[in-house]
């Protein structure tokens, strides 16, 4: 049977914005279906900015990864004549042997990436505006920093659209099925069919993939802006992004320099990454409740007071938690002509731009070159 389309990708947001560009480069016919409008404000790229680091403390295993993704927001940058990818510095600070810095540090020797360690007595002249523990030391490293993210998926769609995508907004797939030449896709009364589908659907992945029983988790995360006294100390030529692995019970906490020209929001930007708070993406509340600015407030006083000041705005986002922290991409292990791409935990916007070339190598040769082994859905059967 003829299809009007060669791969059906549904959720446009990070990595299936990415996932359409990179098809619709390769001249095949995609269609992009999107639950809200294109770009979603409910999807887990807003909020403007995305932290982008290269010795990645997860597991070196990201690194190759980490590299192609970096070529391909520079490719992005090309094509669309946008500034996506802000490269600041980074620096990573946690207890001795805790797993940020040495999990850093083990990426950056495993693949000789540029770093520099800092004791605390080294963080606190270089960086004066952090407060920590004595024993807390840091690394440090260039080619780091943040990744305008709103705009890199406006990016993805526009060029994506450029090369013929056809992506729809206010199209919520309810059920697919596959068919001996390939998938039928429903929405409402209406139907698609396509020779593949790709299903990158972020937090809501376990409504639209309910049999396989995935293990993720949906937290709700706050983003905070606040205006700090001293508003220049922040800014990048003297403050990098940053993460902090608190001591135990204390969570992990990152946060942004300030953009002076308003493209990562107006004030400093911080957040707690980790613990997030259990919800449904269907029924969570994204207005302010009365814990989120102590949240933020909490980690100023701790780490930054001389950042500390009013919260100027907030924002509720969704991490998709998988099992072990790790995203999950793989072939759907009964149906070859279906792909997925989901529990991106917290850390995945990073990868968005090589992930759309990761999923449109296995839509259409049912393999990639990229090293994706560990990130497998076997490995929950072991
Ligand atoms: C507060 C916060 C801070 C973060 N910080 C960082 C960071 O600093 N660095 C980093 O690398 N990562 C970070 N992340 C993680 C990163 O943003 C996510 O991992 C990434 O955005 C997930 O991409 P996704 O494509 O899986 O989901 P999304 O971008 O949410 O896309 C999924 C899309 O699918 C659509 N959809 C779902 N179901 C359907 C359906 N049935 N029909 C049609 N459409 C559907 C949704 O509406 C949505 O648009 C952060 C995330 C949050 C929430």
């Amino acid at each position: 049977m003829a299809h009007a389309f060669d791969v059906i990708v549904v959720g446009v947001g990070s990595m299936g914005a990415s996932t359409c560009w990179h098809l619709a480069r390769r001249g095949l016919r995609v269609l992009g279906l999107e639950q809200g409008p294109i770009p979603n404000p409910e999807a887990s790229f807003a909020g403007l900015t995305r932290a982008i680091r290269l010795s990645y403390a997860e597991h070196p295993d990201y690194v190759p990864l980490l590299q192609g993704a970096y070529k391909y927001w520079e490719v992005l940058e090309e094509e669309s004549g946008e500034e996506i990818l802000r490269l600041t510095g980074a620096l990573y600070m946690g207890p001795p042997n805790g797993e940020l810095v040495s999990g850093a540090s083990l990426s950056a020797e495993q693949h000789g990436l540029a770093h520099t360690l800092y004791t605390h007595a080294e963080l606190e002249e270089n960086w004066p505006q952090f407060q920590l523990p004595d024993s807390f030391e840091g690394l440090y490293e260039d080619k780091a920093g943040y990744l305008l993210s709103e705009r890199a998926v406006e990016a993805f769609v526009a060029e994506a659209r450029k090369h013929g995508a056809d992506l729809r907004g206010g199209e919520m797939v309810t059920n697919w099925t596959t068919t001996n030449s390939g998938v039928r896709v429903q929405v409402g009364n209406n139907e698609y069919s396509a020779q593949h589908l790709v299903i990158a659907a972020g937090a809501w992945t376990g409504k639209i993939l309910n049999d396989m029983s995935l293990p993720l988790v949906v937290t709700r995360q706050v983003l905070g802006w606040v205006a700090p006294p001293r508003p220049d100390n922040f800014i990048s030529d003297k403050f990098p992004v940053w993460v902090i692995d608190g001591n135990k019970g204390e969570g992990v906490h990152y946060g942004f320099p300030i953009t002076p020209d308003g493209s990562g929001g107006e004030g400093l930007k911080l957040a707690l990454h980790w613990p997030g708070k259990k919800v449904d993406p269907s029924t969570v509340i994204r207005d302010k409740l009365p814990n989120d600015d102590s949240d933020i407030q909490d980690a100023l006083i701790r780490y930054l007071p001389s950042g500390r000041g009013p919260l100027l705005s907030q924002r509720v986002c969704l991490y998709t938690n998988s099992s072990d922290g790790d995203f999950i991409i793989d072939r759907h292990p009964k149906f070859p002509q279906v792909s997925l791409a989901c529990g991106f935990s917290g850390h995945g916007f990073k990868f968005a731009s090589v992930i759309g070339e990761v999923l449109a190598d296995l839509a259409t040769n049912g393999k990639t070159d990229w090293p994706i082994g560990f990130l497998g859905l076997s490995r929950f059967a072991r």
